[in-house]
């Protein structure tokens, strides 16, 4: 993958936005995952043994810095989204961890506002069960192959939409 260590392009992360749907989003600009991403420019930085995966509850701040500077952005702004600092004093086993249910309708809203599809912060909290927008389920499976959810990002028309990885 050719990117320099500084991205040309990387999309801002929306405000209630989960801090890993940001990294997939800018990772998805360059057809990669985000872990991919990581390891890159982690090796350009020269701490390729420090990559792992980023954690929407405690994210590491060491990885943060690197995709801040990656994407010219204050790390702070960055720490700010994660779950510990958005939702402080919550009990971790209130938080999913696993898979992300999400709100369909929330999705066509990003289309309809023309921008990226993205993950909301409180898909998160295992006890939001319906969308506080639109008043509907939250879905963990997959509408079409019943399969756990897990969403990947793909770029359609200029603008990231998600698709079942499984099917
Ligand atoms: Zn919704
Ligand atoms: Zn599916």
């Amino acid at each position: 993958m050719m990117v320099p260590a500084r991205l040309p392009v990387a999309p801002r992360p929306f405000r209630d936005e989960l801090v890993t749907s940001w990294m997939a989003r800018v990772a998805a600009r360059y057809g990669a995952e985000p872990f991919e991403l990581m390891v890159f420019l982690a090796g350009q930085a020269g701490r390729y043994a420090g990559a792992r995966q980023i954690d929407d509850v405690v994210p590491d701040m060491g990885l943060l810095r690197l995709w801040a500077k990656a994407c010219r952005i204050d790390p702070e702004r960055l720490r700010r989204r994660s779950l510990a600092s958005r939702y402080p004093g919550r009990p971790q086993g209130w938080l999913l961890t696993e898979t992300v249910p999400v709100c369909l309708a929330c999705f066509d809203a990003d289309v309809a506002a023309g921008r990226d599809a993205y993950l909301r912060k409180n898909w998160r909290l295992a006890e939001q069960v319906v969308c506080p927008e639109h008043r509907t389920m939250l879905l963990d499976r997959c509408p079409a192959c019943r399969g756990h959810l897990r969403l990947s990002l793909r770029m359609l028309n200029g603008l990231l939409r998600p698709f079942c990885r499984k099917c």
